[in-house]
């Protein structure tokens, strides 16, 4: 599939704010450059030698510090795809993301779990996304994805702020009528943001970033992808640069 995404934005610009790092947090930018939403580390499990040293089992061998041997077995393990070691690293992430985002993501099943705040227990007060710009449909025959951003942003903005505005009052409007939260919620639209907790395994993050950093990917999920390729780069250095190489 080709770019048809065409969200113009570097790497690195789609990350504005990168707090802390004993935090780990990535906020996400949106149109006021402050990001509402966030990919924070909560946990890890594991580093570049949890995998070489699942591998090195096999041959009951064990390495004590990383070597140049060690990350030429990184590099076999992943080109031969070689990937039961990738699954004794483990991430948890904490996520803040538009529904939309989330609905894309929870589609990444196999060697993840999921827990997500309920709206049938507590009050939306999560916000709303806003795009960076808005985008036009795609120039060339593709039906999904987007391309240049469309002239009037200011007219859109309008729409949309209007009818999100309209939808949340509703929404208040209905709960304070008495009905309760689980069906007050069916009328708030997909850009309301959600938080969830996301744990996966090293190798299905590495899927994750393999589909979702990719070109043909939404932008505004490639965005999340971003924030989490730092988070691995950070923790698995030698495995990513392996992946980096042959996979992508
Ligand atoms: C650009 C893009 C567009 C997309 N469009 C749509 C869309 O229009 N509609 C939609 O519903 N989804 C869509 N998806 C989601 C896509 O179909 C996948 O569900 C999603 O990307 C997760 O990938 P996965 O299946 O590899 O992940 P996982 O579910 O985590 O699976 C990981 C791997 O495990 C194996 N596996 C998983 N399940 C099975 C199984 N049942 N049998 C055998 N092997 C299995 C496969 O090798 C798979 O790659 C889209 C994804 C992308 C990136």
């Amino acid at each position: 599939m080709g770019d048809n995404n065409n969200d113009t934005l570097s790497r690195d610009a789609r990350l504005k704010g990168l707090a802390a790092r004993e935090d780990m947090t990535l906020y996400i930018p949106n149109s006021d450059d402050l990001g509402e939403g966030f990919v924070r580390l909560v946990d890890s499990m594991g580093d570049d030698l949890t995998v070489v040293n699942a591998a090195r089992v096999s041959f009951n061998r064990k390495s004590n510090s990383m070597s140049e041997k060690d990350k030429s077995l990184i590099k076999y393990l992943i080109e031969h795809e070689h990937t039961s070691p990738l699954r004794h690293g483990f991430f948890t992430f904490h996520v803040k993301a538009p529904i939309f985002v989330m609905r894309q993501w929870g589609k990444h099943q196999v060697g993840c779990s999921w827990n997500e705040v309920s709206l049938r227990y507590v009050k939306h007060d999560m916000g709303f996304w806003e795009p960076r710009s808005w985008r036009s449909p795609p120039e060339s025959h593709i039906k999904q994805g987007s391309g240049a951003p469309i002239e009037h942003q200011g007219h859109a903005h309008n729409i949309y702020d209007k009818a999100v505005n309209a939808a949340y009052k509703a929404y208040l409007e209905l709960i304070n009528a008495g009905v309760c939260n689980e069906q007050a919620r069916a009328i708030l639209p997909m850009s309301m943001m959600t938080e969830f907790w996301w744990t996966a395994s090293l190798q299905a993050t590495l899927r994750f970033l393999d589909l979702r950093l990719a070109k043909d990917s939404q932008s505004e999920i490639r965005d999340y992808a971003e924030a989490v390729y730092k988070i691995v780069a950070e923790k698995y250095p030698s495995t990513l640069s392996a992946w980096e190489q042959h996979a992508r």
